[in-house]
C-alpha cells in the first residue's frame, strides 16, 4: 500500500512548494524507497498548454506529451523520473470528466454533486498515480484558504483515512524591514486555516529569508501544539539544489518515515552533495546571451518563462565546474555587436513573429564570428532561415509561421500535421512529447550524445521543410539528427564552426543535475573554452 505525503502552502504563493516537495521526495528516494509525485492545480484550464509563459512561467512537457505547470519540472529534475501527464490533476479535468460521464448517462440517474463526486474523482486519480510506488507526494496547488483548492484538500483527507499519510504545510515567515524581526503570526494563521478545513498539519516547513531561530520555532510549536522537531526551517538558498541538504540536516527524512510507519534508513546524497558543492565554488563564469522575447513583462519574472533552459545550462555548468551567467537581451532591439562580450548565444523556444528579426541577426553574428551557438526549437528554425537567406541566397526565406507567402518556406507545417491542426482543437495541434532521432555518424551532435538514437521531447507545430533539405545541405548545413522515417529534421549543425548546433526538440526537459543534457553540455563546454 502506498504512503502519501501531502504538501500544501500557506500565507502566500510562490514560496517554492514545488522545490520543497521535490526535495522531500529526493531524500526519501535516496533511502531506497520508490517515490512518485502528483501536482494538483486548482485552475479550470484542462492543462497548462494554453497559458501565457509570462503569466504562468514556462510550460513543462512530459514525455507522453502532457503540457503542465513548471513545478512538474522540479519533480522530474530532482527525482530523475519520467512522470506521466496523468500525474497532473486540474479542476478542469475533474469537471470535464464528471460532466462527460453525466451526459453519457454513467451516473444512472443519480444527482451529481460537489460532495462526494468531485473529491472522489480526485482521489481515484491520485490512487492511480500512486499504484506501485512506496511513497506518493501530492502537492496541493494554491494557498490554504483559497476556495478553489478545497475539493483537493477534501480528497487528501479522505485518502488519509485509509492510508499511511503525512501532511506538510509550507508557510512563509516575513521579516518586515521596519521591524527587522521575523514574524510567525501569518504562519500561525495558516495552520489554523488548515485545521478549520479538518486537516492537522503535522510538519511545518518555514520559508523565510533567513534561518528560523529557536525562539520562533518554540513559539509556533507552543502556540500551535506541534512537536518542535516537526518545525523545519527552509531559508532562502542561493541554489535550489541545496534544499534537500538543508532539510536533511534537520532530520526530515527519518521524521517523515516514522510518521508513515516505514522502516528508517540512511539517506544517500553523496553525489548530489558533491554537485552542489561544485556549484558553490565555480572555476569561472561562462557568459551566455539569450536572444529572448519575453523581456518586457512588467512585474512578471522573466527567468520563469525559460526555467528548464536555465536549469539545463546550470546542470551543464555544475558538471564543468563553472557558473552560468545569463543575460537576457531583448531580441526586438538587439544589435548583433552586443554579443561580442559573450561566450555563447542561446536562441530559446518561441512563437509568433515578434523579435524574429533580432534573433536572426544574432544567429548570423554567431555563425560568422565563431561564437558558440545553441538553438532550441524556434532557435533551430530561425538558424535554418538565416542560413537559407545568407548562405544559400534564398532571399526572403522564412518560416510560414511569420511569412505565409514567402518564396522559400524553409520552415513550414508539413501536410500530415496540417491535417491534425485542422481537425483538432488548438491545444492538440502540436507535436508534443518524446520522439526519436537517429544521429548521423561523425557529427558534433553525435559526439555529444555518444549514441546513435536519442529521444527528446517536443512542443511545436512547424518543421524544417523537406523540399529544401538537399539545397541547405549542399551549402554546408548538416542535419545531424533525423527522425527514423527520414522525414523530420531533428538536429542540425555547421561543420567547421567551434560549436553551432540546434535542435527542433527541447532537450532541456531531459536534463538533470546528475545527468546534464548532452547537447547543452557540449555547447557549454565550447562556450567555457572561449575564455
Ligand atoms: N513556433 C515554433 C513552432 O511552433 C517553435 C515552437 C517552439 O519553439 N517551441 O514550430
Amino acid at each position: 500500500m502506498p504512503s502519501y505525503i501531502f504538501v500544501a502552502g500557506g500565507v502566500i504563493s510562490g514560496i517554492g512548494k514545488g522545490v520543497v516537495t521535490s526535495s522531500i521526495g529526493k531524500l526519501l528516494q535516496s533511502v531506497g524507497y520508490t517515490v512518485t509525485a502528483v501536482k494538483m492545480d486548482p485552475y479550470i484550464n484542462v492543462d497548462a498548454g494554453t497559458m501565457r509563459p509570462t503569466e504562468h512561467g514556462e510550460v513543462w512537457v512530459t514525455s507522453d506529451g502532457g503540457e503542465i505547470d513548471q513545478d512538474f519540472g522540479h519533480y522530474e529534475r530532482f527525482l530523475d523520473l519520467d512522470l506521466p501527464k496523468m500525474n497532473n490533476i486540474t479542476t478542469g479535468q475533474i469537471y470535464k470528466k464528471l460532466i462527460d460521464d453525466e451526459r453519457a448517462g454513467r451516473f444512472l440517474g443519480k444527482t451529481v454533486q460537489f460532495i462526494p463526486h468531485v473529491p472522489d474523482e480526485i482521489r481515484r486519480r491520485i490512487e492511480n498515480c500512486a499504484r506501485g510506488f512506496d511513497i506518493c507526494l501530492v502537492e496541493i496547488g494554491g494557498t490554504v484558504g483559497d476556495y478553489e483548492n478545497i475539493p483537493f484538500i477534501f480528497a487528501a483527507k479522505n485518502l488519509a483515512l485509509d492510508n499511511p499519510s503525512a501532511f506538510v504545510l509550507l508557510v512563509y515567515l516575513p521579516t518586515p524591514p521596519h521591524l527587522g524581526e521575523m514574524k510567525s503570526k501569518p504562519a500561525q494563521h495558516a495552520i489554523k486555516e488548515m485545521r478549520q478545513l479538518g486537516v492537522d498539519p503535522e510538519f511545518i516547513v518555514c520559508r523565510s529569508d533567513r534561518r528560523l531561530d529557536a525562539l520562533r520555532r518554540e513559539k509556533i510549536a507552543t502556540y500551535q501544539n506541534i512537536r518542535t522537531d516537526h518545525i523545519i526551517s527552509a531559508p532562502d538558498v542561493g541554489n535550489i539544489y541545496s534544499m534537500p541538504l538543508v532539510l536533511e540536516e534537520q532530520g526530515v527524512t527519518s521524521l517523515l518515515l516514522k510518521k508513515l510507519g516505514l522502516k528508517p534508513g540512511k539517506t544517500n546524497m553523496g553525489g548530489w552533495r558533491k554537485a552542489v558543492r561544485r556549484m558553490s565554488k565555480p572555476k569561472a563564469t561562462v557568459r551566455i546571451a539569450f536572444a529572448s522575447k519575453y523581456v518586457d513583462v512588467g512585474s512578471s519574472r522573466l527567468p520563469d518563462a525559460y526555467i528548464s533552459v536555465n536549469e539545463a545550462l546550470k546542470h551543464a555548468g555544475a558538471r564543468l565546474g563553472v557558473q552560468v551567467g545569463i543575460t537576457y537581451l531583448d531580441a526586438s532591439k538587439l544589435e548583433p555587436e552586443e554579443l561580442a562580450p559573450f561566450d555563447g548565444l542561446l536562441v530559446p523556444p518561441g512563437f509568433g513573429s515578434s523579435c524574429v528579426d533580432g534573433k536572426i541577426a544574432a544567429i548570423k553574428y554567431a555563425r560568422t564570428h565563431d561564437l558558440p551557438f545553441l538553438g532550441i526549437c524556434y532557435g533551430m528554425q530561425l538558424a535554418v532561415v538565416e542560413f537559407a537567406r545568407n548562405v544559400c541566397g534564398m532571399k526572403g526565406a522564412h518560416t510560414t509561421e511569420v511569412d505565409p507567402k514567402t518564396l522559400y518556406p524553409v520552415v513550414d507545417i508539413l501536410p500530415e500535421q496540417r491535417k491534425l491542426l485542422e481537425s483538432s482543437a488548438y491545444g492538440g495541434s502540436m507535436r508534443l512529447g518524446s520522439y526519436p532521432a537517429v544521429l548521423r555518424r561523425g557529427t558534433m551532435v553525435r559526439s555529444f550524445y555518444r549514441r546513435k538514437t536519442v529521444s527528446e521531447r517536443h512542443r511545436h507545430r512547424y518543421e524544417v521543410n523537406p523540399h529544401f533539405v538537399q539545397d541547405l545541405e549542399e551549402h554546408g548545413l548538416v542535419f545531424s539528427g533525423i527522425s527514423p522515417d527520414q522525414k523530420l529534421m531533428e538536429f542540425m549543425e555547421l561543420p567547421g564552426h567551434k560549436c553551432f548546433v540546434a535542435t527542433q526538440s527541447h532537450p532541456e526537459y531531459n536534463s538533470r543535475l546528475m545527468r546534464p543534457s548532452p547537447i547543452y553540455l557540449g555547447f557549454m563546454r565550447a562556450a567555457a573554452a572561449k575564455n
